[in-house]
């Protein structure tokens, strides 16, 4: 196997030192901090990366982002998030399997680029499953996908009547939506991708939508990724809807 020494800033429990990093293939092998140590792992590998004056650190984590959006910057993207959802829940039905495959692969090359080793795909398109996890795949990056689960729309929440327009949720049909995820959770490479449940948030999901959720999660004994309140504009709404709600008698949250 071929050894690479990189020498560099190496981040460890005092900060950041000089030192040399011996990799074998997909493996760290040794870690020289003394001058002796790093000039001996320099000399036993096979190539050697200056990289003096630069840190090396653990690859980072990006704890949330939406797979499918990156083909969709530079489109309304100054509106509201309630608004530029209208637009992009438009958008997302024009993708098909290979506008998936781009979008993640993309999205993989600059995160690679910016030191990202891992992340969270929190995903509306749970139709196209295969092509999002095949990619995440293909990626080589550690990915946790979360397909949504949800039936209540943002503006319902707000009071907004919007039932002939796009952004209400299609019907949320239970016995297909946990066969999906069984299929989706048995695709998965769990050392590399893995699925989670993914519930848009718990504010967007009905009781027989909790009842699922909790229900697959005993099932299978998957992590869950979701949104809380995204927006001041939800919280607010919600916020008087519940003050109202129990000035009228209604039981609270832990009601
Ligand atoms: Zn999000």
């Amino acid at each position: 196997m071929t050894t690479t020494a990189i020498t560099a800033l190496v981040l460890g429990e005092a900060g950041f030192t000089e030192g040399t990093v011996s990799v074998d293939g997909n493996r760290i092998t040794a870690v020289g901090l003394s001058p002796e140590d790093r000039a001996a792992l320099q000399r036993h590998a096979a190539e050697h990366v200056d990289a003096v004056g630069c840190w090396l650190i653990p690859g980072l984590i990006d704890a949330h982002a939406h797979g499918y959006a990156t083909l969709l910057r530079g489109t309304e993207n100054s509106m509201p998030l309630e608004l530029w959802a209208l637009y992009t829940v438009m958008y997302g039905r024009a993708y098909d399997a290979a506008a998936m495959r781009a979008a993640i692969l993309l999205g993989a090359a600059e995160r690679i680029r910016a030191g990202i080793t891992g992340w969270i795909d929190h995903s509306p398109m749970v139709h196209l499953g295969e092509a999002a996890l095949a990619a995440h795949a293909e990626s080589g990056l550690r990915v946790g996908w979360a397909p949504f689960l949800h039936d209540i729309s943002d503006y319902a929440l707000m009071e907004l009547e919007l039932d002939r327009l796009a952004g209400n949720p299609p019907p949320l049909n239970l016995d297909a939506y946990a066969q999906r995820f069984g299929e989706f959770a048995q695709t998965a490479k769990p050392d590399r991708v893995s699925v989670l449940l993914g519930p848009n948030a718990p504010q967007r999901c009905s009781a027989s939508a909790w009842a699922l959720w909790r229900d697959l999660r005993d099932r299978y004994g998957v992590a869950v990724h979701t949104h809380l309140m995204e927006t001041h504009a939800q919280a607010a709404v919600r916020a008087l809807a519940w003050w109202v709600g129990r000035r009228n008698g209604a039981p609270g949250p832990a009601g």
